[in-house]
């Protein structure tokens, strides 16, 4: 059920008694929060001419991980579109996931349980490369790691284990623009931009006293790494919405796929509890099963196919078949609550915030954090062009400009991404009917198909 939660303002403001404390340390930025993001921030400060000369932090509450490429897939992937790519590439970071691992997907296949109606897309009818490339978030957080380690990163340190008790901000119309970190250690840190990566709890937001959008989905995502029955190419992305909720074969290598099937949090902990072979017989189902249909809407569709046909244009009859699962790999289920947040405002006075702090979306789109990617450039960029032009850090001006610029592209991106969840959450006949006559025009028509990639977003989860 929708539920509005304006999150009440907890103001962290005033830590009074970091006055007095003796300063640690004192830097141009702060970033709170070493998630990709965080990461990839750090990354391209240190990457960029421009503000290579900046001092910066990075503080990450969770200690340093040593990392180890398993045989095993993790069960923890993200889909990155191309915008992403770029991004990695900029920092090279993209060669050392290359060497890693990394899954391309050229051809991806969405379809409704309900009806007929499917939508594809293929790397060779509409990009001149891939759809996207499947990664898992290990990988990606060790090749930013590796990058953020080496002699061209000369600006930036990283304390892990990081616990920051609260934050001082500088007040409105103040001259002073300082923020304060204090850490639960005592230890007390400062700077004259502080930027929140801390993620969907974000502690940087709630002191910043923003008022927040949010409400949960009545959903859970449950995730598994899968072995499939054949061993194919397995390039193709797949995701069937059923009546519960869609359901994301993500491919990893020839033979393995990852599982994000979003459900009702009953159905969740149900698949969770159940034994391997009646949890792959329950994947199986929900990718194979036939649903029960309506006349109505499938003459509808029929009918409109008829039309597309004779036009010459895509019908959408044409469809490929999902794989198999023979087994899913030792202990990689688990499930992650979904929610929605927008911060109506990412900015205050010396203080920015990018990613999952800023914006929540629903996976079913593999949006997350290719909006936080796209944080990273924008602030990056603009940061940059304002110290050129003899700004300073923390100046109004290009902080509203980051705010704009991101605010028109997330909020849109994240309301249609809401909007697609609530059109396929209730399996109502004119809701199915609308759905399924929207999916086969778009399919048919190559230029609005063509408008979904236009960003670098790819429509659906992958
Ligand atoms: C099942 C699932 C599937 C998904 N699939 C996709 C996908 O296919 N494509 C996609 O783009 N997105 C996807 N997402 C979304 C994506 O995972 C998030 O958008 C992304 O992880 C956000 O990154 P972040 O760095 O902003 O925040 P986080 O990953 O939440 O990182 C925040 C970091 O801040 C640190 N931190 C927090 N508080 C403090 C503190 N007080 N002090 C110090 N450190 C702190 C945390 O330890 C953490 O490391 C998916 C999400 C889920 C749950």
């Amino acid at each position: 059920m929708l539920k509005t939660n304006i999150q009440s303002i907890i103001s962290l403001r005033k830590l009074s008694s970091s006055q007095n404390a003796s300063i640690k340390g004192s830097y141009d930025v702060i970033i709170a929060g070493g998630g990709m993001v965080g990461c990839t921030l750090a990354c391209a400060m240190g990457k960029k001419a421009l503000l290579s000369n900046l001092k910066v932090l990075l503080l990450e509450g969770s200690l340093s991980q040593r990392f180890e490429l398993k045989q095993e897939y993790s069960n923890r992937v993200v889909a990155l579109n191309q915008n992403t790519k770029s991004l990695m590439k900029s920092l090279q970071v993209w060669e050392h996931v290359e060497k890693m691992r990394l899954q391309p997907v050229r051809y991806m296949q969405v379809w409704d349980a309900c009806s007929d109606a499917l939508i594809s897309f293929s790397s060779s009818d509409i990009l001149d490369d891939d759809v996207a490339y499947i990664v898992e978030n290990d990988v990606l957080l060790h090749a930013i790691d590796k990058e953020l380690k080496t002699s061209d990163v000369k600006n930036v340190e990283i304390v892990y284990g990081a616990k920051i008790a609260g934050y001082e901000l500088p007040q409105i119309n103040s001259q002073n623009s300082e923020s304060i970190v204090k850490m639960s250690n005592g230890d007390t840190y400062k700077c004259q931009l502080l930027i929140g990566a801390d993620g969907a709890n974000s502690a940087v937001r709630k002191a910043m006293g923003v008022q927040y959008l949010s409400w949960n989905y009545d959903q859970m995502g449950v995730v598994a790494t899968l072995h499939l029955a054949e061993e194919t190419e397995n390039t193709t992305a797949w995701q069937r919405f059923l009546p519960t909720g869609p359901v994301a074969f993500l491919p990893l290598d020839s033979k393995r796929s990852s599982l994000v099937w979003s459900t009702t949090h009953a159905h969740a902990k149900e698949l969770l509890k159940l034994p391997d072979e009646q949890f792959v017989d329950a994947l199986n189902d929900a990718m194979w099963k036939q649903y029960p249909r309506r006349g109505a809407v499938d003459a509808c569709t029929m009918w409109v196919g008829g039309l597309l046909r004779r036009a010459g244009l895509p019908d959408g009859a044409e469809r490929q078949l999902p794989p198999s699962v023979r087994a899913i790999a030792p202990a990689s289920r688990a499930a992650f609550p979904f929610a929605f947040g927008h911060s109506t405002k990412y900015i205050a006075p010396g203080v920015v915030l990018v990613g999952d702090a800023a914006h929540r979306v629903h996976p079913l789109a593999g949006q997350g954090v290719n909006l936080g990617f796209g944080d990273v450039k924008d602030l990056t960029d603009l940061l940059a062009d304002a110290l050129y032009t003899g700004l300073d850090i923390s100046h109004h001006s290009w902080l509203q400009s980051y705010e704009s610029l991101r605010q028109r592209h997330n909020v849109p991106t994240q309301l249609a991404i809401d909007a697609l969840y609530r059109l396929y959450s209730l399996d109502i006949a004119p809701l199915v009917l609308v759905r399924s006559l929207g999916l086969q025009l778009t399919n048919a028509f190559h230029p609005i198909k063509i408008g979904l990639y236009d960003d670098g977003t790819p429509a659906a989860q992958a």
